[in-house]
């Protein structure tokens, strides 16, 4: 069984909350250029505040590899949050030094202290237990609230929870977990929409919702590796060939229920007496020429994809309808965000996991429109299909020899 903050002993005051949060954010010369994940953070920070815990917090930002890298550090972080907080934040580096362990136990009630970036050490995504235990020396207690790393077993976040106890999930992670989960049972209809481009890391996951599901959309490149198995012309649309097999058989398992494009929006580089032209065209799926690509789903298609989410009960959707980043190739893909903010209107549940999707419902300004956008697209996406997260399991009562 997961624990959360209730499970938490009920006297925190002076004790030191380590806390694994997620400000993976995104940065302009050394600026927090978005703070919604900051934001995010602030509902678990200010419970532990409130029960007078003294907090360390942990994050990674970026990929740098194992190294410290100056345009990666946290720091611009911390007067972000400080400002948001209402108390002071400081900040140490590096993570794991003498520096952090003194200023942690220097901590003052109400004082919040940010250490440096963990993936500046290997020992951070090698899982390395000297690096956990350097990290856990920290706190008294551990939580972790940063739901988009939840499906990684990296040393902060689930090699602190080995050795650190009591531990538990914060208040974000809980609030993804009640999101995902009332999918696990959906009020029916139940209609989900599948797109995007990493097609070998989701088809599996797609099978396992074609089987429950009364309705599967599909769009986006995984809509190409569909049209293909089924015997079309794809041209040069991205298409992944290791999955035709599966996409035949979910095809056959799925009766009629799977829905795939009828017309798609396509770049055409045929060009005419050896000249190659660009040009634009929605054509039939079965009219797709060798020299074409298809980047989105035609009109036709998502006013039928739209018309398919009208009066359904629940709606999970994962991976854009097309190229979306292209404002030619973007209207199936906002088609769909729109209309799953009508159905939200109409009393509908609707989930959007991964990250580009929530990009793209973000910038088609409809984020507040749906009932729920995840944070992390791996993590939900992970517990969708397998029911478990590495960094939750970490999270559940260590039996003590
Ligand atoms: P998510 O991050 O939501 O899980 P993915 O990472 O699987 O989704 O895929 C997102 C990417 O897929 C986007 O960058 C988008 O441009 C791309 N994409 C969608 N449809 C197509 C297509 N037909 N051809 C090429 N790329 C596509
Ligand atoms: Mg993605």
């Amino acid at each position: 069984m997961t624990r959360f903050l209730r499970d938490l002993p009920a006297d925190l005051a002076g004790k030191r909350g380590l806390v694994r949060v997620d400000y993976n954010v995104p940065l302009d010369a050394g600026r927090v250029a978005d703070a919604t994940r900051i934001e995010a953070s602030l509902p678990t920070l200010l419970w532990l505040l409130q029960r007078e815990a003294r907090l360390v917090l942990l994050s990674h930002l970026g990929r740098p590899e194992g190294r410290p890298n100056p345009a990666l550090s946290l720091s611009p972080v911390a007067p972000e949050l400080a400002g948001r907080l209402g108390t002071e934040v400081l900040f140490c580096a590096p993570c794991d030094g003498e520096d952090a362990l003194r200023a942690s136990r220097e901590l003052k009630a109400g004082q919040v202290l940010l250490v440096e970036n963990t993936r500046f050490l290997p020992g951070e995504t090698a899982n390395d237990e000297v690096l956990a235990g350097r990290l856990a020396r920290l706190g008294d207690f551990f939580v972790n609230d940063a739901f988009g790393t939840l499906h990684r077993a990296h040393a902060s976040t689930t090699g602190v929870p080995a050795l650190l106890s009591p531990s538990g999930a914060g208040l974000l992670v809980e609030r993804e977990l009640e999101a995902l989960g009332a999918l696990e049972r959906p009020r029916r209809p139940f209609v989900v929409a599948f797109g995007g481009a990493k097609i070998g890391d989701k088809i599996e996951l797609m099978r396992r919702f074609a089987e429950r599901a009364d309705l599967v959309l599909v769009g986006g490149a995984m809509a190409n590796t569909f049209l293909r198995a089924q015997g079309f012309e794809t041209g040069t649309s991205l298409v992944e060939e290791a999955a035709l097999d599966l996409a035949r058989s979910i095809l056959s398992a799925g009766e009629g229920r799977i829905r795939l494009p009828a017309d798609v929006r396509v770049l055409d580089r045929t060009g005419g007496k050896g000249e190659s032209v660009e040009k634009v065209e929605s054509v039939r799926v079965d009219a797709i020429e060798p020299g074409m690509a298809a980047l989105d789903i035609g009109p036709e298609s998502h006013a039928r994809y739209a018309e398919a989410l009208r009066g359904c009960a629940s709606f999970f959707w994962n991976g854009p309808m097309g190229l979306f980043e292209d404002p030619r190739f973007a209207a199936g893909t906002f088609a769909l965000a729109e209309a799953a903010a009508e159905a939200t209107a109409a009393g509908g549940f609707t989930v959007i996991g991964g990250g580009d999707s929530a990009a793209a419902v973000r910038r088609a300004g409809l984020s507040d429109r749906v009932s729920h956008v995840c944070t992390g697209g791996g993590a939900a996406l992970e517990y969708l299909s397998s029911g478990r997260l590495p960094g939750l399991d970490a999270l559940t009562e260590r039996r003590r020899p």
